[in-house]
């Protein structure tokens, strides 16, 4: 263990600065949990190990689904928190858990309506194709559908709304009595020294240990090796704390993992191309598996391929709706996308095996123009036009983004210990609380990730609040 490994610290000083609700973590979950305590008119601190707040929200596409939001009405979008269920529970199979996948469909619209009526985050709906998964339009993103473009707009909003944000500030040990009360916050600072700050109520919002790699290893072997595309300073802090407060943990093998970063440049491809036509292949030419079953278990699938690596194949039609992605458009600037006249061309680019990959491709421009069938891993390649010269390419690798498991969490985002009981004045959200993704990687709905750090950031934040007598705003 060394010096800033996670403690619990059992000899509580005499504190000289109290807060009423300390935040630990300035990501989406944070800032969230900590504009929801504000509002309740109580001073908060968020507590940012990093110069500035970003976290894994900021390397994110942003994108929060959530159902039956203003920004669906205007588009005429039909969408209900029971369609929503529906789909949360058949992606995670009925696995993760119920109450807590009903609570943040209910409670995401009424929050994104809040970050964009109240806080001046311009939400809208990305439209043009469904993510796996979804049954309507119902992701919402900033209009760069950028992560950074979210956190500029989480930053401003908490500044307007007088939050204390320290950052260059790691929590390290928390001050807790022997019922499980947290009674302040142990911080380090980058020159060694360490400051003490007491509380009244505490918010981990601190994600979870994707980057921390011996926790990866015990609780995701298949990802131990994989690239890592999330925030590296993201170690599992509140899963330490946590379990030494005798909480429960849930789901530990649940992860967002990404089918489709391109190598060696490590860009996003965004899953639209392979939703609205496209398809990857192996080194051989030949495809290996049902691409709309998920990008995140897409992950696994492609690291099993030869050399852990596949290549998406598409066309002009879908180059251009990538374009509508900043990640994407850096994928091109990095000289990521190869293009060919024919088939046989964007193979010689892409050092694959033509007469493959040429019967690859006409296989599925015959299923585009069938009547439904399915091929053999289940997908249907009709309703979208049959992919058409000139066609484009990109070598990728499968990734892990980000873990899903953590503390065992109540609708009001309380802390539980295994016994179902609550900590007394401990609350968690977005990574560092188990999510609604099941128990392993196939769980994951497109957004599962955002959606638990703004739906439970917000819910903690009013909890913590609510805890000390306050009520949020109407
Ligand atoms: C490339 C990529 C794309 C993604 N795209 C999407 C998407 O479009 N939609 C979606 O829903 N999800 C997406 N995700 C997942 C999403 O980013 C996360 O689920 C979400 O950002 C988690 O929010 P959070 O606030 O819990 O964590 P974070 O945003 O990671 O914030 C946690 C913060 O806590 C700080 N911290 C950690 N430990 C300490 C400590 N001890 N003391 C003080 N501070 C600490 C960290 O520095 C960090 O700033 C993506 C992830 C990646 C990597």
């Amino acid at each position: 263990m060394n010096a800033l490994s996670p403690v619990i610290l059992r000899e509580a000083p005499a504190f000289h600065a109290t807060a009423p609700v300390v935040v630990v973590g300035g990501g989406a979950a944070g800032l969230t949990a900590a504009l929801a305590a504000r509002e309740a008119g109580l001073e908060v601190i968020v507590l940012e190990r990093d110069p500035v707040p970003q976290g894994s929200t900021a390397l994110s596409s942003g994108l929060v689904p959530a159902a039956g939001t203003q920004a669906q009405k205007r588009r005429g979008i039909p969408d209900s928190p029971d369609l929503f269920i529906r789909d949360l529970t058949a992606k995670a199979k009925g696995k993760a858990a119920p109450r807590l996948v009903a609570t943040v469909a209910h409670e995401i619209g009424p929050a994104i309506d809040w970050l964009s009526g109240r806080h001046g985050v311009p939400f809208d709906v990305v439209e043009g194709f469904l993510y796996p998964g979804h049954s309507v339009l119902r992701m919402h993103g900033t209009p760069r559908r950028t992560g950074a473009e979210l956190m500029d707009h989480l930053r401003g909003a908490a500044e307007r709304a007088g939050i204390d944000v320290v950052t260059d500030a790691h929590v390290h040990g928390l001050y807790a009595g022997p019922d499980g009360r947290v009674l302040g916050v142990r911080i380090d600072r980058p020159d060694g020294s360490a400051e003490d700050l007491g509380c009244a109520s505490l918010v981990l919002a601190c994600s979870g240990f994707g980057g921390n790699p011996e926790m990866v290893r015990r609780y995701i072997p298949e990802m131990a090796d994989a690239l890592f595309f999330g925030h590296t300073g993201n170690t599992g802090d509140a899963i330490a704390w946590g379990a030494a407060l005798g909480a429960g943990l849930r789901d530990m093998g649940a992860y967002q993992g990404h089918g489709s970063v391109a190598t060696p440049s490590n860009v996003l491809i965004t899953w639209a191309l392979m939703m609205e036509g496209g398809f990857q292949v192996n080194a051989a030419g030949e495809r290996f598996s049902n691409e709309h079953e998920g990008y995140s278990e897409q992950s696994v699938a492609v690291l099993a391929q030869p050399g852990g690596v596949a290549w998406n194949i598409y066309d002009q039609r879908l180059h251009d709706l990538g374009l509508a992605f900043e990640d994407y458009r850096h994928a091109v600037a990095a000289g990521a996308i190869r293009s060919g006249d024919a088939i046989e061309g964007l193979a010689a680019q892409l050092g694959l095996p033509a007469a493959t990959l040429a019967a690859t491709l006409a296989d599925a421009q015959a299923l585009a123009a069938t009547d439904g069938r399915r091929d053999r891993f289940g997908r249907r390649f009709s309703g979208k036009p049959a992919l058409a010269p000139p066609f484009y390419g990109v070598k990728v690798t499968g990734a892990l983004f980000h873990t899903q498991g953590g503390v065992l969490i109540d609708e009001q985002a309380r802390v539980l210990q295994a016994s179902g009981n609550a900590l007394p004045n401990l609350f968690a959200a977005g990574g560092a609380a188990c999510g609604v993704s099941g128990p392993a990687v196939w769980g994951y709905l497109s957004g599962n990730g955002l959606l638990a750090a703004v739906g439970f950031g917000r819910i903690a934040g009013r909890s913590a609040a609510a805890l000390l007598g306050r009520a949020p705003a109407a």
